[in-house]
């Protein structure tokens, strides 16, 4: 297959992970016999200083002709001055937009051999898989905000439409894996999580017989995560309450440098990341954690190229690199340390054995 895809390495780390997932990209390419053609755009503090926007019209445009975008990270101290007018993350949220991003998966897995690297008992860890997912383009942060000397206000609103699309993303991820969906609000005190309710239960009834339902409030999900994570298939929330679920489900896993995400919209262009940022105290050093990268490349073979056997194919081989020990800083628990590029080529060898 041919597919084109926009790579937008950002700042800090950026570059140095997108560099290795796009040599994961190609040794996927030569092993199926694919071909996948890679442009660099600018996005985030790069393209501030290259252009005066974070996100420039060439950009936007490229993107939004491609099969694909894989994004590095964006931000850092040089354009975080309180009067910046204009933002590195204002890129992100823009480009989220303008693509129609509405669902933010975040899968949660465990290796084996870091167990050790979370805050959580290996015992209580054992067997976690999960898939958050977000809703990421409607709900409170995008509601009208009024501000007086003494009051402040936002707006919550959903529409039917919009918990319906991202519960049906949800769904079809939950029939293709263990069954069971749980759905998250607050619907004891909520308008907006009552509207959230009764759609999901309509939609599942209706198009989902086959997956098993349960509603929980957000206060007692927050909780169950850290309590019973590996009782948890697919969760499906809205924007804010999956902003805060999913950086606490992020850590059950120990290291921001393993997990990648994906923001879907209502056809096949996606956007993947690493669900970590820029770190700029790392930056150009050779010490980033390429793996959450290349797992985005895994999600984007999946979800955008529709190509599972490559997706797989990816996902054991950053699996059995770690496995055989290739761990860069942040996993090393003490072991050899690999650089940046020592675990890119290690993934590309497994891949091209
Ligand atoms: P961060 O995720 O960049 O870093 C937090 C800590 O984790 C740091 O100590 C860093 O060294 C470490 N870390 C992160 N990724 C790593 C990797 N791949 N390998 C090894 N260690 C890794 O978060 P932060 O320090 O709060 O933010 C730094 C900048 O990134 C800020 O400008 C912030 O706005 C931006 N940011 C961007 C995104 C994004 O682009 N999606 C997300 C979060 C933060």
């Amino acid at each position: 297959m041919r597919a084109k895809i926009v790579v937008l390495p950002g700042d800090g780390i950026g570059p140095e992970v997108t560099e290795q997932a796009v040599r994961v990209l190609q040794a996927v390419a030569k092993k199926f016999g694919h071909q996948f053609e890679t442009e660099e755009q600018l996005i985030g503090g790069a393209a501030i200083d290259a252009t005066g926007s974070a996100l420039p019209k060439q950009t936007e445009t490229a993107c939004k002709q491609a099969d694909a975008v894989l994004l590095g990270a964006v931000g850092g101290p040089k354009w975080s001055a309180p009067e910046a007018k204009v933002r590195p993350e204002q890129g992100l949220l823009a480009i989220r937009k303008s693509l129609g991003l509405f669902a933010n998966l975040r899968p949660v897995t465990l290796h084996p051999a870091l167990m050790d690297a979370s805050t959580i008992k290996p015992e209580v860890l054992k067997g976690t898989d999960i898939m958050v997912v977000r809703e990421l383009t409607g709900g409170i942060y995008f509601g009208e905000k009024t501000r007086t000397e003494t009051t402040a206000s936002d707006l919550c609103s959903y529409s039917v439409n919009e918990i319906e699309r991202v519960t049906r993303v949800a769904a079809q991820l939950a029939r293709q894996r263990r069954k069971q969906l749980v759905s998250v609000d607050k619907a004891n005190v909520l308008e907006t999580s009552r509207l959230w309710r009764s759609t999901v239960e309509k939609l599942m009834k209706s198009e989902f017989p086959d997956i098993q339902v349960e509603h929980m409030l957000v206060d007692s999900a927050a909780m169950h995560l850290i309590r019973r994570p590996s009782s948890f298939d697919v969760m499906v929330t809205e924007n804010m309450f999956g902003d805060i679920l999913t950086d606490e489900a992020s850590m059950l896993a120990g290291s921001l440098g393993l997990l990648p995400s994906a923001s879907l919209g209502a056809g096949t262009l996606g956007l993947y990341e690493p669900i970590h940022g820029s770190a700029p105290d790392i930056a150009g050093k050779g010490l980033a954690n390429p793996y959450a990268t290349i797992l985005s490349v895994a999600m984007l073979v999946r979800h955008s190229l529709k190509l599972e056997t490559e997706a797989q194919a990816i996902e054991s081989a950053v699996s059995s690199a770690i496995s055989e020990g290739v761990r860069t800083a942040d996993i090393s628990a003490g072991g050899p340390v690999a650089s940046t590029s020592e675990a890119g080529s290690a993934v590309v060898a497994r891949l091209s054995q």
